[in-house]
């Protein structure tokens, strides 16, 4: 079937920006001006459309990441939703993952953000093309040109305005395009649907000259050619001004500048056009990276399949829903897929592109199109949808591991079946969410990221699952692991009667860098453990690191060598050696002068200036660093790093230290070595509690 759209009027990008700059309103006009939602949902009366979930709507902030397609002017648009708050930081970092360029959305006002900062980077990561739009230029203190030089000051970017408003605050009244020389006025009564372009008022005359000429220098700057044609003749045509602010656009060169309203309706379609004009196509994009087999694949419809899943939702009427980006490849409804991730086959059932208002049943998807798969059964996030006479797999996603426990239990016994369902259907869509169980306990423990975003699961409990639980004191996720190395031997030997257990490993164990996490290394040479026994000293490690003998918390980055053993023909065994290698590994990490490791969160705090003394000094009393001070706004930012066991009940500290005038924001950024006391400590009190065995 041929395609809709020719991939090369195809557009993947998000919005990313600061809570509260408009995201959800600028998306909103954005469906509404390209046609396919019928009625403006402000966001106060709770009928926005990206927002699905209720309680999202409460907060006011995004967390899924749905994929929404329409139509703009021959062009296929797929808005792919990105969280503002940096607690989603793996929201965020999952959508840019499947992207090819957004728009970094700063409130006139508020202009750059901390938050809108960390987004920034983390796209600059992904090598993502941008356009930036102030929104709120209706706003009282809104200065463009202000937040145009923090784009550039602060993010380092090369800012090009490609419109300038006319009019600010109460009289903002629409906008200049620069490359055609027009004033941009938006018609109030068709909530801007209509809008009409005229002369450049005598008024605005000169400064719209001024950045014209700002715009044709920037874009000169960038070839050599126009250059040259640039200095003889002093302007450049509508057609050259388009190319080279694309190809540089998309190079990450420059960074063009749109602004506007979105809840006044005025600015969003010159936006729209932009992406049409300066954001990439999916075959304007590197080609994908492959971790085995295939090497890269390019996007075509001749290729051989490649998706990639990178979201899951339980949708209540169509059960799940996983989200995939189709790489290269074609990918038919009722096509048998295999899943080079679990090495399982999959078939699709209904293939659907969703629209604001509406689902849209596809025969077929394209390479370059995101779209909602109805049937995968066992794929989860990150896996990669293939054929199976010819595997792929694309770089996974990675997420990192949960950094905060709590338990939780049902509030009426009968409910503990459905509690545990419920859990694993959460756990399924959402890769930094674990269900654990303590069997000390009888309790059924649940991880994230940090306790908002346990708080939002135990709130979706309730509103979709109909569970009501309670919940115990968050717990850190300590890890534990060697400072120097060390090495042994260990003989697991049992005669009691009847046929013993013996089985003797020499090991060494050694500490890698941070983040490495484990290899096991099969030294063992002459037969001296025959080859069926050294899968069985690994698993006896493996077992034994899941509870480590420090303090009973996992063992991470190290590095185990079996470097020798013996056997005895009759009593050795498998469970002989998965002992030996369990015991052995306990015993020798011992020697290795253990030491604990605690998550440690990237901490924002903005305040009023007069409290940037307390607040800075509730960060070190946390045992936090202050890393940077800045300014933002009329406001003071505190940034540094603090362990997480430190953050428990902060916002209450903070309140009471500002008169509730400070706020802050936190998320994971790495795991640190404890200080020896505190780990001490903390030992004590597991070995206690009996945690350590
Ligand atoms: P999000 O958190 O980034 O999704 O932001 P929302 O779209 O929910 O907007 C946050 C608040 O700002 C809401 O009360 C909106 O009505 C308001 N808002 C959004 N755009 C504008 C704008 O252009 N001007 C003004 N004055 N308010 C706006």
């Amino acid at each position: 079937m041929a395609r809709p759209f020719d991939i090369s009027k195809v557009r993947n990008i998000g919005i990313m920006a600061h809570i509260d700059a408009g995201k959800t309103t600028v998306s909103e006009r954005v469906l509404f001006y390209s046609g396919r939602s019928h009625k403006i949902g402000e966001v106060h009366d709770g009928a926005a459309i990206m927002d699905w979930m209720v309680q999202e709507q409460e907060r006011g902030i995004t967390i899924t990441s749905a994929a929404t397609s329409t139509e703009w002017n021959g062009h296929q648009i797929t808005l792919i939703d990105t969280p503002g708050h940096v607690d989603f930081t793996v929201e965020v970092e999952r959508s840019l993952r499947v992207l090819d360029g957004a728009i970094a959305l700063f409130c006139a006002v508020g202009g750059v953000q901390p938050q809108s900062e960390k987004v920034w980077h983390q796209s600059e990561k992904y090598s993502v093309p941008k356009l930036a739009f102030i929104n709120k230029m209706d706003r009282i203190g809104a200065d463009f040109f202000g937040v145009v030089e923090q784009i550039q000051n602060e993010l380092g970017a090369n800012a090009v305005p490609v419109v300038v408003p006319i009019g600010k605050e109460e009289n903002f009244r629409g906008i200049i395009d620069l490359v055609k020389m027009k004033a941009v006025f938006y018609d109030d009564e068709s909530l801007g649907q209509k809008f009409h372009e005229e002369d450049i008022p005598a008024d605005k005359k000169e400064k719209a000259q001024k950045w014209r000429a700002n715009l044709v220098e920037k874009c000169a700057e960038q070839d050599d050619e126009l250059l040259e044609k640039f200095l003889e003749e002093g302007d450049l045509t509508e057609d050259e001004i388009w190319t080279v602010l694309r190809k540089a656009t998309i190079d990450r060169r420059v960074v063009p500048v749109y602004c506007g309203s979105a809840f006044k309706n005025k600015g969003v379609q010159r936006l729209l056009d932009g992406v049409i004009h300066c954001l990439p196509s999916p075959s304007e994009t590197p080609p994908i990276i492959c971790e085995k087999g295939g090497g890269a694949r390019t996007p075509s419809d001749d290729e051989s399949l490649a998706a990639l899943a990178f979201k899951i939702v339980a949708d209540k009427h169509m059960g799940k829903l996983t989200y995939v980006r189709v790489y290269s490849g074609k990918l038919d409804a009722g096509q048998a897929v295999f899943n080079s991730t679990s090495g399982k086959n999959q078939r699709v059932g209904r293939l659907l592109r969703m629209h604001a208002n509406r689902q849209e049943n596809l025969d077929v998807a394209h390479s370059g199109d995101i779209v909602a798969i109805v049937g995968l059964s066992d794929t989860k996030t990150g896996d990669t949808i293939c054929c199976k006479d010819n595997p792929i797999t694309l770089e996974a996603i990675e997420f990192p591991a949960p950094v905060i426990s709590i338990s939780i239990t049902p509030d009426s016994k009968a409910d503990n079946e459905k509690l545990s369902e419920a859990l694993h259907r959460l756990a399924d869509e959402d890769p930094t969410f674990t269900v654990g169980f303590d069997p000390e306990t009888n309790e059924t423990i649940i991880s994230g990221m940090g306790e908002l975003h346990l708080e939002i699961i135990v709130d979706r409990l309730r509103r979709e699952f109909n569970v009501s639980a309670q919940v115990g004191r968050p717990e850190v996720a300590y890890r534990e692991t060697i400072t120097v190395a060390a090495g042994g031997s260990y003989k697991h030997v049992k005669q009691s009667g009847g046929r013993g257990q013996y089985g003797h490993v020499v090991l060494n164990l050694r500490p890698t860098n941070p983040g490495e996490g484990f290899e096991f290394i099969n030294k063992v040479v002459g037969g001296r453990i025959p080859s069926e026994f050294i899968p069985s000293v690994e698993k006896g490690v493996v077992r034994a690191m899941q509870a480590g003998p420090y303090a009973g918390y996992p063992v991470v980055d190290i590095k185990v060598e079996l470097n020798d053993g013996s056997y005895h023909d009759v009593d050795s065994s498998d469970f002989a050696f998965q002992e030996a290698g369990r015991a052995g590994f306990r015993e020798i990490f011992m020697k290795g002068n253990p030491e604990l490791l605690e998550p440690v969160m990237s901490v924002e705090a903005v305040t009023p200036e007069e409290f940037m003394g307390p607040v800075s000094s509730s960060i070190c009393q946390r045992r936090g660093r202050i890393e940077s001070m800045g300014t933002q706004g009329g406001n003071k930012v505190v940034s540094g790093m603090v362990p997480l066991s430190e953050m428990f009940g902060y916002s209450n500290a903070l309140r009471t230290l500002t008169q509730g005038r400070a706020s802050f924001s936190m998320h994971f950024e790495h795991y640190e070595t404890v200080p020896y006391s505190i780990a001490e400590e903390i030992v004590k009190k597991r070995r206690a509690q009996d945690k350590v065995r």
